[in-house]
């Protein structure tokens, strides 16, 4: 092993270790007044949309949570004077509450837990006293926040309600204009406070004993696609050569309905951009999990996949207002400034007749888009693999991943490789993804060093398999589940079962636009289950 993968391991692992550690302090149910370990007492930051939007930063001290409420939300800009009102103590159970307060009560509102980890005092041994004498000194070690912090009383207190301020030393971890409204996500969920108000999985009921408040709600189901109405598929039917789409309350612009996209099958008829636009209505309530809340890359082929095709980021002046899309602010001048958020229906539909045959949504969603929640394994096939070939190779990872106990579900590409999705929990980075990923197929090649390549240049791979981990990186992406390949027949990525990998009658691109309908409805979508899982990537 190169030292360098060796080097992105072992970082990983302690990386891994003490998300680890402050994991376990956060789930373990220890009595009202003891400390979570001498000297690592646990602190948690909770931005709560109560009447007025604040973070709440809690300091566990004596087996209570010590408590201000900071408007601004505290930083690391050592330049901010950030207003703390000193609020009441709330009960060590409150440390990882996330979920939402009923309205008209105290705090009404939604909570996510924003940071968490662990707090040491700083010039002094007794941190009740200095808070007690309106000074304190301490060091944050969380997931957002770290480093020297200052809480001092401003003298015109008001008992009950009284003013201090925060204050950020200027050390290693100072950061001069850093925001935290920039990062929105809860350390606990990955989720936003809209997101949890929307579907709350806890209910705080503060007339009940702390040890009972938290409330336990049924985890509401993510959003849900309607396909086409049947009045609606014979709109577009009825359509000439162009003309508007209504669908679902959006009208959509279509042209060319009739120009051929993908040439015949197996002397089936040519597929047009007709039968793409009604494909994408069709199976939108089953391809929009992948995209929703994702920038997307699209492969266009307005000229028909026999012709070259091109990669299209950037929204198109011409594209209908109603269409989702997120302004990259770090993108540099030249590179895409307006992404496409697909997340209806109608833009999906707009998509097709855009000729956007294929569909490369973001493994990260927003806003962190440097938070990929899928990791991604791809057995791309060289000149003289054969389907076998990638059959052993998908085996193996089979094999590997159940091992590590670590769930994922295979899908074809629909052209001739398999790929094998892996949900990650929040707070990973690409480099994580990356070098796990890249361990585990190591370890895979290994065992059959006649099948792959770690050549990176195409023609010195020898005609072998790559097992390439290299997209998971930002921008860079993998065909979307349902989405179609630039193919004669119009063929199509569809995750499959494990078992499925030993039917006989399996084939890269076995499934096209006008067969998977039928296969989505009976068998329904394996990789469904595991959108949004969060799950921990074992050490290697
Ligand atoms: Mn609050």
């Amino acid at each position: 092993m190169a030292d360098g993968v060796r080097d992105a391991s072992s970082d990983q692992q302690e990386r891994l270790h003490s998300y680890r550690a402050k994991r376990d302090f956060s789930v373990t149910a220890e009595p009202a007044g003891s400390a979570a370990r001498e000297g690592q007492s646990r602190f948690v930051v909770q931005r709560h949309r109560a009447r007025r939007l604040h973070y709440d930063l809690r300091l566990e001290v004596n087996g209570v949570l010590v408590s201000w409420a900071v408007p601004k939300g505290p930083t690391l800009d050592p330049k901010a004077r950030q207003l703390a009102v000193h609020v009441e103590d709330h009960p060590i159970e409150y440390f990882d509450f996330e979920g939402i307060i009923p309205k008209g009560e105290y705090g009404g509102g939604d909570v996510i837990v924003w940071d968490w980890g662990t707090w040491q005092p700083a010039e002094t041994d007794d941190p009740a006293r200095a808070i007690e004498r309106g000074e304190l000194h301490f060091d944050l070690h969380g997931e957002k926040l770290a480093g020297r912090f200052v809480l001092i009383r401003r003298d015109e207190a008001r008992p009950g309600k009284e003013q201090w301020l925060l204050i950020h030393k200027n050390d290693d971890h100072a950061r001069t204009g850093w925001n935290p409204e920039d990062h929105p996500l809860s350390v606990k969920s990955g989720r936003t406070n809209g997101e949890v108000a929307a579907a709350p999985e806890a209910l705080w009921r503060g007339d009940k004993p702390a040890g009972e408040a938290a409330v336990p709600l049924a985890q509401a189901p993510g959003p849900t696609w309607d396909p086409p109405t049947p009045d609606e598929l014979a709109a577009l039917d009825a359509l000439g050569s162009a003309g508007r789409w209504l669908i679902q309350g959006r009208e959509v612009k279509l042209t060319n309905l009739d120009k051929v996209l993908f040439p015949g099958r197996d002397e089936e008829p040519p597929v047009s951009k007709r039968d793409l636009i009604r494909y994408h209505a069709m199976i939108a309530p089953f391809m929009l999990p992948y995209l929703v809340g994702r920038p997307v890359n699209s492969h266009r082929f307005p000229d028909g996949v026999d012709r070259p095709g091109f990669w299209h980021k950037e929204v198109p002046s011409h594209a209908p207002r109603w269409l989702s899309r997120w302004h990259r602010e770090d993108a540099d001048p030249g590179e895409t400034q307006y992404y496409a958020v697909i997340d209806s229906v109608p833009a999906l539909v707009w998509l097709a007749n855009f000729a956007a045959v294929e569909l490369h949504p973001w493994t990260s969603k927003l806003p962190d888009i440097h938070q990929p929640t899928w990791a991604l394994i791809d057995i791309d096939p060289g000149s003289r693999s054969s389907f076998d070939d990638v059959l052993v190779l998908a085996r193996l990872y089979r094999v590997a991943l159940d091992h590590l106990g670590v769930e994922a579900i295979p899908k074809v590409t629909g052209q001739r490789g398999i790929q094998i999705w892996v949900p990650v929990r929040p707070g990973y980075t690409f480099a994580d993804t990356r070098a796990w990923v890249e361990q585990v197929s190591r370890a895979v090649g290994r065992t059959v060093p006649e099948l792959v390549s770690w050549e990176w240049h195409k023609d010195r791979r020898d005609g072998l398999a790559r097992l390439d981990y290299t997209q998971n990186a930002i921008n860079k992406t993998l065909v979307a589940p349902f989405s179609a390949r630039p193919a004669a027949g119009a063929p199509v990525s569809v995750p499959i079962h494990w078992d499925e990998l030993q039917d006989p009658e399996l084939r890269p691109d076995l499934w096209t636009i006008r067969t998977v309908l039928d296969r989505v409805r009976s068998v329904g979508d394996p990789l469904a289950p595991l959108i949004g899982r969060s799950q921990e990537l074992p050490v290697l």
